[in-house]
């Protein structure tokens, strides 16, 4: 029996120096390796809350990025388990050294495009979709693909992918969310608050 984040903590050791991991979720984003393209720490702790993670439930995290959501998933208990779906080859290897990094290597990582590669993979008890839910077929396949009593979270960015989201809130329920992020920077020799995007986030039980 190895805890998993005992196992990245001595990774780490062996590396640049040990760091402890803090066990809540919206861990710093600098611990993840990225290009940009990760939902940041604010996002990710209220993302993860929303997700609401059940002893042994499974996640499709569905434009998975550096896959900081998936693995965050699997912090949060030993018996949870992810699949990373990502079109894009650079980041699917990234999410793949992400996950041994922070001792989840069994982390699944499908390497391909929403809908098509959701095809044939086991039926998950929670998705969440972080990028990709603007194309066509995409949301239309997770939900369908979604147990019966399943969670499903949609973050949305664009005004693309928002729009998405307004239309099933309209058509299924749920919950829409806004949620706006501002972080003290400097301004000239003073500190302002420099906003991140809003993410407009729905929250829906099949
Ligand atoms: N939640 C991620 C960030 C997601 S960024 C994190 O925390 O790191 C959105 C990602 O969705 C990008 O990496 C993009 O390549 C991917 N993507 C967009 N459309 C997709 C699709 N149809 N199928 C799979 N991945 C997709």
């Amino acid at each position: 029996n190895i805890d998993p984040l005992n196992v990245c903590a001595l990774q780490i050791a062996a590396g640049e120096g040990a760091r402890i991991l803090p066990l809540a979720s919206g861990l710093e984003d600098g611990l993840f390796e990225h290009d940009g393209q990760i939902t940041k720490r604010e996002i990710r702790a209220m993302t993860l809350s929303a997700l609401a993670p059940r002893h042994g439930e499974l996640l499709w995290d569905i434009g998975a990025g550096s896959g900081s959501i998936g693995i965050e998933w699997m912090l949060a208990d030993p018996s949870l388990k992810t699949i990373a779906i990502e079109q894009s080859p650079e980041r699917a290897a990234r999410i793949a050294r992400n996950a041994s990094a922070f001792g989840v290597p069994h982390l699944a990582v499908i390497e391909g495009a929403a809908p098509a590669a959701l095809a044939g993979l086991p039926q998950p008890d929670t998705i969440f979709l972080g990028g990709g839910g603007s194309e066509p077929g995409v949301i239309d396949a997770a939900i369908a693909a979604l147990k019966q009593g399943g969670r499903l979270v949609a973050n949305a960015v664009t005004l693309e992918m928002e729009a998405v989201l307004l239309l099933e809130h309209a058509k299924r329920g749920g919950s829409l969310t806004r949620i706006e992020i501002s972080r003290a920077a400097p301004v000239g020799s003073m500190s302002g608050w420099r906003p991140a995007m809003p993410v407009t986030q729905w929250r829906w039980t099949k």
